[in-house]
């Protein structure tokens, strides 16, 4: 993995600002799969069909090369149409991106897998993926309903295993329409579980998970990286416009504690909360459809929290999730009844 920031001071020393920073600009991290990761991408749940693609075409003019979807977000068509533009503008190249969406849980049947993916790839208007995650490990009654429920609200559990699911997977690979394959929301178990498999043919390269101050996930976050897993963090600014915030619940972007660091560095409480994770290794994915903001979260480049900092940052860890799922915490799959 590329120590972005040694690297950066090193070359500070002799080169111009504007190597240090085009270096910089494109600091990823490497999958198991030898591709580089783009250390921030835009995240895009929540984005509405009329705003995202304009999102994602400020995102790539202010240097992101990375962006994250998935079917389940309902908007992959119009995210499309930001990346296509950007491409026919000249701005990018199709191999400059990193683009990465996710399997839904309706469509965990090994028949579904390779289905569900064309039809992203086509929303998309792309001829492969650069990543393709299990979107949650437990699979979900299949069918027109995204969240089939029952009389009591919680989720109808398919009879498929995540271990067969991910074959399905593998062939994604071989058929050339994914260049890496991963998982979200999995936990220590449930990725052991993968890397035990008998016959795995290709290792998870990404685990997407919840992860900021309030979750700071440092056992999972160790346990991936010593098995070569990347991971990303998602809602790492504290997911404030869930749909299920209730106005008690503690908000990362107001935390006093995290705004005094951002004082000391003359910067804002969210770029603390991305430069934090790029600083662990950790992938991050911040969504915003606010150009201004969506340009604030990619400068993080120019600044460097102290080990102090980093340390005071973990010490603000309390176990809340902003994703719980709680609708699937009855399925046999859920992931989050294990400690990490
Ligand atoms: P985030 O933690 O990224 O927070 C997004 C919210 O923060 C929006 O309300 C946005 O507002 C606001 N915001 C963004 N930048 C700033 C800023 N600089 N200052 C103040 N407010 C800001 O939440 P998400 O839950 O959306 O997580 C990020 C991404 O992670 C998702 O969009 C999705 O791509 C992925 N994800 C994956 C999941 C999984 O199961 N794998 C689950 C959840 C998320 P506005 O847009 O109005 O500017």
């Amino acid at each position: 993995m590329h120590r972005g920031r040694s690297v950066d001071k090193r070359l500070t020393l002799n080169v111009s600002l504007k190597i240090r920073f085009s270096f910089v600009m494109v600091t990823s991290v490497k999958l198991n799969t030898g591709a580089e990761m783009p250390v921030i991408g835009l995240g895009t749940w929540k984005s509405a069909p009329g705003k995202v693609a304009e999102a994602v075409k400020v995102a790539i003019a202010a240097g992101y090369r990375h962006i994250d979807g998935a079917f389940v977000y309902q908007n992959e068509t119009e995210v499309g149409e930001g990346i296509q533009a950007m491409i026919k503008d000249g701005v990018v190249k199709r191999e400059e991106l990193f683009v990465v969406s996710k399997l839904w849980c309706t469509f965990h049947d090994k028949s579904l897998v390779k289905g569900a993916c064309q039809k992203t790839l086509s929303d998309l208007k792309l001829d492969y993926l650069d990543l393709y995650l299990v979107h949650w490990p437990m699979g979900f009654k299949a069918g027109s309903e995204l969240f089939p429920l029952d009389s009591e609200g919680l989720t109808i559990s398919d009879d498929t295993n995540f271990l067969d699911t991910w074959e399905a997977m593998e062939e994604l690979v071989d058929a050339g329409l994914v260049k890496a394959i991963g998982v979200s929301n999995f936990n220590r178990e449930q990725i052991e579980a993968i890397l035990n498999k008998p016959g795995l043919k290709y290792k998870p390269a990404n685990n997407q998970i919840e992860c900021h101050p309030y979750l700071n996930q440092e056992k999972l976050i160790s346990y991936c990286q010593s098995k070569g897993i990347t991971v990303t963090a998602y809602s790492p600014l504290g997911s404030p416009d869930r749909p299920w915030a209730k106005p008690e619940d503690p908000s990362l972007l107001d935390d006093p504690n995290i705004k005094a660091i951002a004082e000391k560095h003359k910067k804002t409480t969210a770029q603390v909360l991305i430069c934090f994770q790029i600083q662990r290794n950790v992938i991050v994915i911040p969504k915003s459809v606010t150009p201004q903001r969506i340009q604030e979260n990619f400068q993080v480049f120019d600044f460097e929290l102290s080990d102090e900092d980093m340390k005071t940052i973990l010490g603000f860890n309390r176990n809340f999730r902003v994703c719980p799922m709680h609708w699937g915490v009855k399925h046999r799959d859920y992931p989050f009844n294990a400690e990490y």
